[in-house]
């Protein structure tokens, strides 16, 4: 016989809000698609390590949907799918939607690139007969994390005659890799004293490419001549085009399933290329768009989203204008009827680090998308803030479309922060809100994400344009 409620059973159902674990919640027929999806995110961080490398490979995910590019001038109906890849680093695809651009778009916005170590202009040298390559870090990865673990080199070497030389070493399987040394710590007695923030110093990362002297030579620096050598037979290119060169070393790993339950996924460059993915794929399944749909995929957010291809370059404006111009649609008319979702990885809950966490707001593993109303540091500095209006527009779009969420902040308060691309999409007149994915050593070499909170951002971002 089942007990009878009490009044404050009722109440507590009736008022109380109680987040249960994604896992409780999903129906269970959702697994396969769930499992599916993630699958092809894999295969989607291991096809691009880079910017460019991301932009290729979604170039050839959306041709063979039926994506083309986007010429000025190009009419265009509802159903359409176009894209435009800026200069190969950023991309924006769009889909045409039955209203016109006036009645404003539905925006996915994430970035593709992420932290790694550049090389410098003039990187190669020769010291005590061992070849290095000198680095400049981009985007903030604890320096520390760079030693002693297997890298690749990607990027591309622009000649002056006009070609572009692809660059990618390490990647197939049994092909060479990179490394940083580290020091051994039977001589590190001084190095462990140090803060973890100067025990490695920016100079120090500096990646061992060589140790065997060109033969038969008794001239000076014949490790580097052997390394020259070797870059020319295989690239085609020579010391001095290092110079127009913009070649990155990041970690050798590709993306695995962890956990004994294969519940989550370890893989570098989660951020964002997770929510990367989500906009991207989101945008590939949504059917019977209203409005039309854009997914803005931007590089530079590590740096600021500075320069040509981040998220503040004009080519944003200049893509939705072109759009607006093909149905004589005012620009303004279109941003300020719009609405985006700026998605980017948050802070997922560490039970090891639970001191810099506030317990009753963070993200969750396993509890779905995260949504955060403001990022920013302090007191909400270069934060976004969402009006309570655009967060209970999204509540009911997630609700009606059985996405399992989560609200979040990044951290304590005074603990730190971070940014997102959101600003610079508000500052257009865009109704923004912040969402992503929460990841486990978020900024690390290899981050870990939960298959389900993939899953349902996925599924977040597909409401999003199919609202
Ligand atoms: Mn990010
Ligand atoms: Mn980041």
């Amino acid at each position: 016989m089942e007990k009878e409620k009490t009044l404050a059973d009722q109440k507590r159902e009736q008022l109380c809000s109680k987040p249960k674990n994604g896992y409780d919640r999903m129906p269970k027929e959702e697994q396969a698609a769930l499992d599916a999806y993630c699958e092809e995110y894999k295969k989607f961080l291991d096809n691009g390590m880079t910017e460019r490398e991301c932009v290729a490979y979604t170039i050839r995910l959306a041709e063979a949907r039926g994506f083309q590019p986007y010429v000025r001038g190009m009419a265009l109906k509802a159903g359409d799918k176009v894209y435009r890849s800026n200069r190969g680093k950023s991309i924006m695809l769009a889909v045409i939607g039955t209203e016109p651009l006036s009645a404003g778009v539905n925006i996915g916005a994430a970035h593709i690139d992420s932290p790694r170590l550049d090389l410098k202009p003039n990187p190669l040298y020769e010291e005590n007969e061992l070849a290095f390559l000198k680095t400049h870090y981009y985007g903030g990865i604890k320096k520390y994390q760079w030693v002693a673990i297997p890298l690749e080199l990607h990027g591309v070497v622009a000649l002056k005659d006009g070609r572009v030389i692809d660059v990618c070493l390490g990647r197939e399987p049994g092909e060479q890799q990179l490394v940083i040394t580290d020091l051994l710590p039977h001589l590190a007695q001084d190095q462990v004293k140090k803060p973890l923030g100067t025990a490695i110093p920016a100079e120090n990362l500096n990646v061992l490419v060589g140790s065997r002297p060109f033969a038969d030579d008794e001239g000076s620096e014949r490790v580097k001549l052997q390394v020259l050598d070797l870059l020319y037979e295989k690239y085609g290119f020579t010391e001095e085009d290092f110079l127009s060169a913009e070649l990155s070393m990041v970690p050798a790993y590709r993306a695995v399933d962890i956990g004994l339950d294969r519940s989550m996924i370890g893989a570098y460059g989660q951020d964002d290329r997770v929510c990367g993915y989500a906009s991207l794929a989101g945008l590939f399944d949504a059917k019977n768009l209203r409005r039309t749909g854009i997914c803005m995929l931007a590089d530079k957010e590590e740096i600021g989203s500075e320069g040509v291809s981040g998220m503040k370059s004009r080519a944003f404006d200049t893509f939705v204008s072109d759009l607006c111009d093909s149905q004589g649609v005012d620009l303004k008319v279109c941003y300020e009827h719009s609405f985006c979702l700026s998605a980017d990885v948050t802070a997922a809950y560490d039970p090891n680090y639970a001191d810099v966490y506030e317990k009753r707001n963070s993200a969750l593993l396993n509890y779905g998308m995260g949504f955060c109303k403001y990022t920013g540091s302090r007191g909400k500095s270069g934060a976004s803030d969402a009006s309570a209006e655009v967060v209970a527009y999204t509540r009911r779009i997630m609700d009606e479309a059985g996405v399992i969420w989560q609200m979040a902040e990044l951290g304590k308060t005074d603990q730190g922060g971070g940014g997102t691309v959101a600003v610079y999409l508000a500052e257009r007149n865009i109704d923004t809100l912040d969402a992503g994915v929460p990841v486990l050593s978020m900024h690390a070499p290899f981050e870990v994400t939960g298959k389900l909170d993939c899953y349902m951002t996925y599924k977040g971002m597909k409401a999003v344009y199919e609202a």
